[in-house]
């Protein structure tokens, strides 16, 4: 089958599409568009540098981009650089997986008051996104409000030693910073019992083998459900210097400004309770920025957190895609007078596989010793990589 398809996000929703797509369609036109100049969107830039059996599915990925006969186009922010109109009448299909890039906000009084930090712009800055913020001092007790597998990526990478980081791709600026900061508590809120936490169980299990942790549950689960089970483990087998808490069915009622930090105002069922917090990071789910919203948007193919919000990791990118380039092929009219990816290539700026290849080999080569990628962190080193530089020169 011929036809030419376009597909807006190179993350893991994009890529299990297009791979989907020219498994069962070889002959296809697909091309992966992406803002960055870099693929695979929160693969790179969202799951922890430390779980690198994770980030190894860009593997796979890779393949569509060498093999398969995809194509990639980066720095190609679609809605700025080009419009979806343009777009849409030079494709007989265009997919939309853009993700979520924004904050989710608590959604109470003082949530946006400064020391409020959303794990989005956290994870970001400490994956050296190139549009991240600085990352900001945490101060001595950080609290961290949510109980899914991105509060426990914070968690671990700020109760980790040096040592327990070897081998991830963790930057030097992000290295320093978690040097720098002198945390003495962390308390992880959730509003939920323990036994309804959505954390994996695997991430408990990682939590029990680090070095400084020492963990508490208030309130003690009491049955022995799977969660519910692994934080008693936890609690009883860890005794390291860093205290962590755990409070359970504590909702977050109101922020306030106090004299020695922020207050966190909390509904549990012991009454109202306060807690005293240097910074507050919410993990709570990412938000849409509004952007590809308009009704061009609604009438195009659309998957992933883009379509579903922040739920599901990448078995069901894998699944959704599959289902989605399934949908596609049924109904699929091309019209061979389209241009499809001769449009892409007249538009300056735009990077291509080989472009990310030598960043990848470029990083890869500089990583530190106890590194396995040194990540080029500005845009402009993205866009000209220091290997493309010396071969220019
Ligand atoms: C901190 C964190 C840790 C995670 N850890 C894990 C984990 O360990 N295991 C796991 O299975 N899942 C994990 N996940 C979930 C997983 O990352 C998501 O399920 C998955 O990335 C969603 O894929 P997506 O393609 O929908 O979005 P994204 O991965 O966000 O990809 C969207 C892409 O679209 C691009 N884009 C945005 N706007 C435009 C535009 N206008 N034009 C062109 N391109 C655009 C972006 O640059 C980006 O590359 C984690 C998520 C987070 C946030």
């Amino acid at each position: 089958m011929t036809g030419k398809v376009a597909i807006v996000g190179a993350g893991p929703s994009g890529c299990y599409t297009a791979q989907a797509l020219l498994k069962a369609a070889p002959e296809l036109e697909v091309d992966v568009i992406d803002a960055l100049p870099v693929p695979y969107g929160l693969v790179r830039y969202g799951v922890a540098a430390d779980h690198q059996g994770t980030k190894a599915v860009t593997r796979q990925f890779d393949r569509i981009f060498t093999r398969m006969g995809g194509q990639f186009f980066g720095n190609l922010h679609i809605g700025r650089d080009l419009s979806l109109d343009t777009l849409r009448a030079a494709y007989d299909a265009v997919v939309l997986t853009v993700g979520l890039s924004g904050d989710r906000r608590l959604g109470i009084a003082g949530d946006d008051l400064p020391g409020v930090i959303g794990s989005a712009r956290l994870t970001r800055a400490l994956h050296e996104h190139p549009d991240a913020a600085d990352l900001p001092d945490l101060g001595p007790t950080p609290v961290i409000i949510g109980t899914g597998n991105v509060a426990i990526d914070i968690l671990r990478l700020l109760v980790k030693t040096p040592d327990e980081l070897a081998g991830s791709d963790l930057g030097p600026g992000p290295t320093a910073w978690l040097a720098r900061q002198d945390i003495r508590r962390i308390t992880i809120v959730g509003r939920s019992p323990a036994e309804a936490a959505r954390f994996d169980p695997a991430m408990i299990r990682e939590l029990a083998g680090l070095a400084r942790i020492d963990a508490h549950v208030a309130p003690a689960p009491q049955s022995d459900g799977a969660i519910a089970g692994l934080l008693n483990t936890l609690a009883a087998e860890t005794s390291g210097p860093l205290p962590v808490d755990f409070r359970f069915q504590a909702a977050p009622r109101a922020l306030r400004q106090g004299s020695d930090g922020l207050l966190l105002d909390l509904d549990t069922p012991d009454g109202p309770q306060t807690l005293t917090a240097s910074a507050i990071l919410t993990a709570i789910g990412f938000a849409s920025d509004g952007q590809l919203a308009d009704e061009t948007a609604q009438a195009c193919y659309s998957a992933g957190w883009f379509r579903n919000g922040p739920t599901g990791a990448l078995p069901r990118c894998r699944e959704e895609g599959q289902a989605l380039a399934a949908r596609i092929l049924a109904e699929l009219t091309p019209d061979a007078a389209r241009p499809g990816r001769a449009l892409l290539r007249d538009i300056p700026g735009t990077v291509d596989f080989a472009h990310w290849q030598a960043i990848d080999t470029f990083e890869k080569s500089a990583a530190g010793p106890d590194r396995c990628r040194r990540k080029l962190a500005r845009r402009a080193d993205l866009l000209t990589p220091p290997p493309l530089q010396d071969l220019a020169s």
